[in-house]
C-alpha cells in the first residue's frame, strides 16, 4: 500500500513511517516541523520508499501518487504553558491541524478511496469523572478552558470522521491515544517522560507538578504504533482506545526514573503549574483494543524508559 502519513516528522508520526516501511509498504510523509523535527526522518533519508512533502495541512493537500491509506497525525501534541511548541502558545495552529487539517485529509481520502484512521487522544475525555475511561463516555471537557484549542479540535475531527463515515462512506477508523512516550520525544517540549527523564540524566532536580498524586498510564511508543498498524487493517469504525492500562501516580512515574536511572537528582514539587488545567487520573479501559484488534501493550515501563535512555543521553550529549 502507499500510506499518507500527516505529521510524519513529529514523534509517533516518524515511528509509523519506520514500522510501515519494515512491513514492505511504501510511505508518503507530509510535515511542516511546527512542533516535529527533520532528523527524527533521517534514517530514510534517500529511501526509495519513502517520499516527503512539507506542507501545512491546514491548507488543501495535493498528493499526485495514488493513496491507499491516510493517517492524520499532524498536531501540536504538549500540553505544557512554558513550551514554545506546546499547544498553548499555538492555540489557532492547533484548531486548524484539527479541523482544517482533518477536513483534507478526510477529502483526499475520499478522493482516492483510500481507508483513514485519526490520531484523537485521551483528551478528549476531559478531566474525566468515568474511570477507567471506556470508548461510550463522553467527556467532561471545558470549551473555554485553556486546554480546549486542543481538545476541542481532537472533539471536532473525531465528528467530521463520523460523518465522512456516514454521509460519504469512507472506510476510517480513530485511535483514541493515551500518553505515549520513547526515543525521538522533543526533549523540550515539556512533557512529563521528557522533562523527568532529561532532568535526572542531567542531575538537575525532578519536578512534580501539584501533589504529584495525578495519575497517567504510559504506553512504549513500539507498543502504540503496534496498535495503531492493528487498527488499520480492520474494518473497526467507532473510536478504540490505545494506550497502557498501567496506572501511575506522577510521584511514583518521577520514582521510577529516578530508579532506573542511578540518578542522585531530588524530586521537587512545583506547585501550581498547572493547577487550573490538569486531569486528576487517566486510564484508558482497553478491552475494545483487546477483543477488537487483539492488542495490548507489551512492554513495562522499566523496559520502555531503559530503551529510551540511549536516545536522550544522544540529545544531551552524554555518554
Ligand atoms: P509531535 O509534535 O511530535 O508530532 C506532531 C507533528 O505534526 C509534528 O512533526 C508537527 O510539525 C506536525 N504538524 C503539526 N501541525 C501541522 C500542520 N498544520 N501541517 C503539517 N504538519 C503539522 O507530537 P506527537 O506526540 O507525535 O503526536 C502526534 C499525534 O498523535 C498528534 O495528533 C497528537 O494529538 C496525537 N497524540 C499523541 C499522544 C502522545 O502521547 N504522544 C497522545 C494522544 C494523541
Ligand atoms: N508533569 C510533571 N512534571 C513535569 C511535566 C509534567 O509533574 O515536568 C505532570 C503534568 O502535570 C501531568 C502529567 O505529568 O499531570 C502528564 O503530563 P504530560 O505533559 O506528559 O501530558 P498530559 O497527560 O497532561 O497531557
Amino acid at each position: 500500500m502507499n500510506i499518507f502519513i500527516t505529521g510524519a516528522a513529529g514523534f509517533l508520526g516518524s515511528h509509523l513511517c519506520d514500522r510501515f516501511i519494515a512491513e514492505g509498504h511504501s510511505v508518503i510523509g507530509m510535515d511542516n516541523f511546527i512542533t516535529g523535527n527533520p532528523d527524527n526522518l533521517s534514517q530514510l533519508a534517500g529511501h526509495p520508499a519513502f517520499t516527503f512533502y512539507k506542507h501545512d495541512v491546514s491548507n488543501y493537500i495535493f498528493i499526485p501518487q495514488k493513496v491507499d491509506a491516510v493517517l492524520h497525525f499532524a498536531s501540536p501534541a504538549s500540553p505544557n504553558p512554558k513550551s514554545p511548541s506546546g499547544y498553548f502558545n499555538l492555540p489557532i495552529q492547533t484548531m486548524k491541524a484539527g479541523a482544517l487539517g482533518t477536513h483534507n485529509t478526510l477529502g483526499l481520502a475520499k478522493s482516492h478511496n483510500a481507508k483513514y484512521l485519526l490520531a484523537s487522544t485521551s483528551e478528549i475525555y476531559g478531566d474525566p469523572t468515568v474511570h477507567p475511561q471506556t470508548e461510550s463516555y463522553a467527556g467532561n471537557v471545558d470549551t473555554i478552558g485553556t486546554r480546549a484549542v486542543y481538545d476541542e479540535a481532537k472533539r471536532f475531527a473525531e465528528a467530521l470522521t463520523m460523518a465522512y463515515f456516514r454521509t460519504h462512506h469512507v472506510d476510517t477508523r480513530i485511535a483514541r491515544i493515551f500518553n505515549t512516550y520513547g526515543p525521538r520525544m522533543d526533549l523540550e517540549d515539556g512533557r512529563a517522560l521528557p522533562n523527568l527523564l532529561k532532568q535526572a540524566l542531567s542531575s538537575e532536580p525532578m519536578t512534580v507538578f501539584g501533589d504529584g498524586l495525578q495519575t497517567r498510564s504510559f504506553c512504549y511508543v513500539d507498543d502504540l504504533v503496534d496498535g495503531i498498524f492493528h487498527l488499520l487493517m480492520t474494518d473497526e469504525h467507532f473510536p478504540i482506545n490505545l494506550g497502557s492500562p498501567d496506572e501511575t501516580t506522577i510521584l511514583d512515574f518521577a520514582r521510577s526514573i529516578k530508579t532506573i536511572t542511578g540518578t542522585k537528582s531530588n524530586i521537587i514539587f512545583q506547585p501550581g503549574e498547572r493547577s487550573d488545567h490538569d486531569p486528576q487520573r487517566r486510564q484508558p479501559d482497553i478491552s475494545r483494543a483487546i477483543s477488537l484488534l487483539n492488542w495490548e501493550p507489551k512492554i513495562k515501563l522499566r523496559e520502555g524508559i531503559q530503551k529510551t535512555i540511549p536516545y536522550f543521553k544522544t540529545k544531551i550529549g552524554i555518554h
